[in-house]
């Protein structure tokens, strides 16, 4: 049992932190008795835990009668721990001596961490706030130079290390689905639909030039194969042929998607009227915002995709800013569909401070906004679900990958090869961390003349190959509901066996079961945590309803 010692303020984001790093855990109480206190903050406090966690990023009364002499004080600095870099967004502390510890400043190699070691009991001084760093995350995020870094699921991963390398055995519940690695949600957001709603505007326009002078750029600078160019130029000569209706309209790909994604399910952003370009942060949003199609247009298309198991979420326009409108909007979805919950993304990611607070009372179950346009990567630093602090059950669904963001010059302007390399890393990530994979295909994007099909088809085959669920946005929001109705009331240790009693309220559903997984403690004494190599196993057990698991501890 971990026992947190914090300020009331801080309550909120510790109680999701434990959310999300799903182990047993309390507010620290006078008569609490836990293996591991957590002091944040201001807090400190005498207490027989076998190992005490002193996170600060000030100087404390501690330190003083300690010794601990402060090396130096930086904000927005990047630690390195082992073969990763973590970003510390608040000030961050650096210690004298204590050489070779694994968390230090990442250039000056001043160590982060300092540990005071007295028989029964070690404490570590950490030189940041974890919780305000976790704060952070969940409520500003991170920039673009760090986008690529899951922040949150790496501080975890230090808590997680320092409790099994100081000998004190760990259990959680993973934020992995049994029967598979990680979860990936595939998404589309429909912005156009067709190219026949486009005549002589600026989409029109764009198009016809990326067509022909864009592909032949690409096709010179080697990125793309003749038979790109080639469909592109055809596409170009063919549209007078789609205004007549003589030609199909290139633009419409949603059943090609269906024939991509068979087997597999998906979730479909779809925007809820036409011509409305709704508001931006300053005043009316730029008239390019405005979609050119209406939802009752392609109600036929729609129930195929219900059909074939795909979710309908709404794109939403003016959700972000007004309950009122946001209502109107998830009504214009639930009159196609017939869904009680509906998800939102909204069109060109616009949102506030106040953006999941005003959706969460429009009605919405989860949002899947938080993410980027100019870059790809962990926004909220993390690859799970998450509640934001403001909200009381609506779910955020971070965006991780979307294509625009890869291959629009004005953004990361890469090759297709770079891409890929870039998205395996991600793959990699949800492979090692768990949690959830969301990817943003747009509607029009495996046509001309961006023609990202082959990218889209080739991730796909990368996902099935790392064992991935596929999930609608839906599903996955439900799994990762279900895994924080899940508590972990007792572990109790007999010689050869663990039992570990889990309750869970929800019960009876289609979704993966849970996964209990317990942490083995290396076989050693705790003699100073930055001396040796790490390694820790571990073994899981799944379960899908209220009872008593047992382990074998020999494991
Ligand atoms: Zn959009």
């Amino acid at each position: 049992m971990i026992g947190v010692l914090a300020d009331d303020a801080e309550h909120s984001v510790i109680s999701e932190f434990f959310e999300l790093f799903k182990t047993p855990w309390e507010f620290y109480r006078s008569n609490s008795r836990c293996d591991v206190l957590i002091c944040s903050g201001k807090q400190f406090q005498d207490s027989s835990a076998k190992l005490v966690l002193i996170y600060g990023m000030e100087q404390k009364a501690f330190d003083r009668e300690n010794g601990i002499e402060i090396l130096s004080r930086r904000s927005n600095t990047v630690l390195s721990y082992k073969e990763d870099q973590i970003p510390v967004y608040g000030q961050c502390l650096t210690f004298h001596g204590a050489n070779a510890f694994p968390l230090m400043e990442v250039h000056t190699r001043e160590p982060a961490a300092c540990e005071i070691a007295s028989p029964g009991q070690t404490i570590v001084r950490l030189g940041y706030d974890l919780f305000h760093e976790i704060r952070h995350l969940l409520t500003r995020g991170q920039p673009v130079t760090h986008a690529r870094i899951p922040t949150l699921e790496l501080h975890i991963a230090v808590l997680r290390d320092l409790i099994v390398n100081y000998s004190i055995p760990l259990v959680e519940i993973a934020p992995v689905p049994s029967g598979c690695k990680f979860i990936v949600c595939l998404t589309h957001d429909v912005d156009h639909i067709g190219i026949r709603n486009h005549k002589f505007d600026h989409t029109m326009l764009g198009f016809l030039y990326r067509a022909i002078i864009g592909s032949l750029i690409n096709f010179c600078r080697g990125w793309r194969p003749v038979g790109y160019v080639a469909a592109n130029w055809m596409a170009a000569f063919s549209l007078p042929f789609v205004h007549l209706g003589l030609a199909k309209d290139f633009w419409n790909q949603l059943d090609r998607y269906l024939d991509f994604e068979k087997g597999l399910t998906s979730t479909f952003f779809i925007i809820p009227r036409k011509g409305d370009s709704g508001k931006g942060a300053n005043g009316p949003a730029s008239s390019k915002r405005a979609a050119r199609y209406d939802i009752a247009e392609i109600a036929g298309q729609i129930q195929r995709l219900i059909a074939a198991r795909c979710e309908i979420g709404l794109h939403g326009i003016d959700a972000w800013h007004d309950a009122v409108k946001g209502c109107m909007e998830l009504e214009a979805i639930r009159q196609i569909t017939g869904a009680t919950d509906v998800g939102v993304r909204i069109h060109w990611l616009f949102f506030g401070d106040e953006s999941t607070a005003t959706l969460e009372k429009a009605g919405f179950s989860y949002d899947s906004t938080v993410g980027y346009n100019e870059t790809v990567g962990y926004r909220a630093g993390t690859s799970q679900a998450f509640k934001p602090l403001d909200v009381e059950q609506m779910l955020e669904l971070p965006m991780h990958i979307m294509d625009t963001a890869l291959f629009f010059p004005a953004h990361m302007n890469l090759s297709p090869k770079r891409a890929r390399t870039v998205m395996n890393a991600m793959v990699e990530n949800a492979g090692r961390f768990g949690g959830v994979l969301t990817v943003n295909w747009h509607d029009r994007s495996i046509a001309p003349e961006r023609l990202w099909d082959d990218v889209y088809v080739e991730l796909l085959e990368e996902l099935k190959s790392r064992g991935a669920w596929f999930a609608t946005g839906a599903e996955a929001v439900s799994w990762f509901r279900k895994r924080r109705s899940a508590v972990i009331e007792s572990v109790t240790h007999d010689g050869e066996r663990i039992r570990v009693k889990v309750s869970l309220a929800s019960n009876g559903d289609n979704l993966p079961r849970l996964r209990l997984r317990v942490h083995k403690a290396p076989a050693h004494s705790n003699s100073g945590f930055g001396q040796r190599e790490y390694h820790t196993s571990f073994i899981d057990m799944d379960f899908n309803e209220s009872s008593e698991v047992e382990l074998p501890s020999d494991f």
